[in-house]
Order: C-alpha cells, then sequence, then structure tokens
C-alpha cells in the first residue's frame, strides 16, 4: 500500500496543572489546514524551498486532497510516546491529517499530563520548537515530500522523517 504515515514523538514534556483548551471540532480543523496551505505556499515562494521541492510543487500542494480523520491518540512506540501526525496516500494525491495528533492540537493530554509535539527533532537531537502556524506548515510540506515522491516511506525510520524535516526547516524557514 502506498499509504505512508508520519509519526510524530514527544521532545519537551510540559507538566500542567491547567486543562488543555477544548478539542478542536472537525470544521475547526479543516479551518486550520487551509491556514496552513497557505503557509506552506508562502514558503515554496521562497527559491530555496521550491528548488528544494521541484517544479510543480506548488500546484501539487494546492491540488492536495486534505482530510481530517481520526487515527489514534497518542501511545508509546521505541519507549516513546509517539503519535501519528499525517499520512500520505500517493497514488490517489490523498493527504490524511490526524484529527487526534499534533497538527491539529500541538499541545495533547496523555496519561494526565501535557505534552507538547514537534515533528521536527526528538532526541538525541535538539529539540527544534516552532509556532503552532509553522509546525502546521513544515508538516504538511513534510507530506508533500511524500505527495511529489522525493521523500521515501518513513513510518518505521524515525530517522529518516527527521532527516526530511531538517532539510525543510534548512530550505523553506
Ligand atoms: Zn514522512
Amino acid at each position: 500500500m502506498g499509504k505512508r504515515t508520519c509519526i510524530v514523538f514527544v521532545s519537551l514534556i510540559l507538566v500542567s496543572g491547567r486543562l488543555m483548551e477544548a478539542q478542536h471540532s472537525a470544521d475547526a480543523a479543516k479551518q486550520l489546514v487551509v491556514e496552513a496551505v497557505a503557509e506552506a505556499g508562502k514558503r515554496l515562494v521562497k527559491k530555496e524551498c521550491s528548488d528544494f521541492f521541484g517544479a510543480g510543487a506548488l500546484a501539487a500542494l494546492t491540488s492536495a486532497k486534505y482530510r481530517v480523520v481520526s487515527f489514534g491518540q497518542p501511545r508509546f512506540r521505541e519507549g516513546k510516546l509517539a503519535v501519528a501526525g499525517a499520512a500520505t496516500i500517493r497514488e490517489t494525491g490523498m493527504v490524511l491529517i490526524n484529527l487526534d495528533g499534533p497538527f491539529v492540537n500541538p499541545k495533547l493530554i496523555a496519561g494526565g499530563v501535557v505534552h507538547r509535539f514537534n515533528s521536527i527533532l526528538s532526541p538525541p537531537e535538539s529539540p527544534v520548537m516552532l509556532t503552532d502556524p509553522d509546525f502546521r506548515a513544515l508538516l504538511l510540506l513534510h507530506e508533500l515530500g511524500h505527495l511529489l515522491g522525493k521523500f521515501g516511506p518513513d513510518t518505521a525510520a524515525t530517522s529518516r522523517s527527521q532527516h526530511y524535516n531538517k532539510a525543510i526547516l534548512k530550505h523553506c524557514f
């Protein structure tokens, strides 16, 4: 199957007594996608970013079909909390975004504790924290890499996924 699921690891744990803001509704999540596509598009205007992804990147970004669906809450994986951020089905030009993942809520509760997720890097790499809009744009650009076939499968390869994120950070941010 061509589905590539991108897993996101916790990079920093914030212990907080406050309750997380209410879960975003599916409609609000769709609006976040619209904003993130626009933000990712702005990144692609930058020549270095556009050269990195290659010709047709902006068209692929804007013509992709985006769906926000639940594919699960954070779970332990390789001894660390992880959650699926998004998945791309290249054959159908479809990007699936996890309604229960960090694209929608970069701060998630797991085991009663608030965790801040970002997909950029996790230990032993130094964490890189982005603003929520930048984080969402990076996540879509990562999926764009899969959509274009520039990025290979990385569902079971955290280091490869992070290598892609580092390259996007370098060229597009
Ligand atoms: Zn990936």
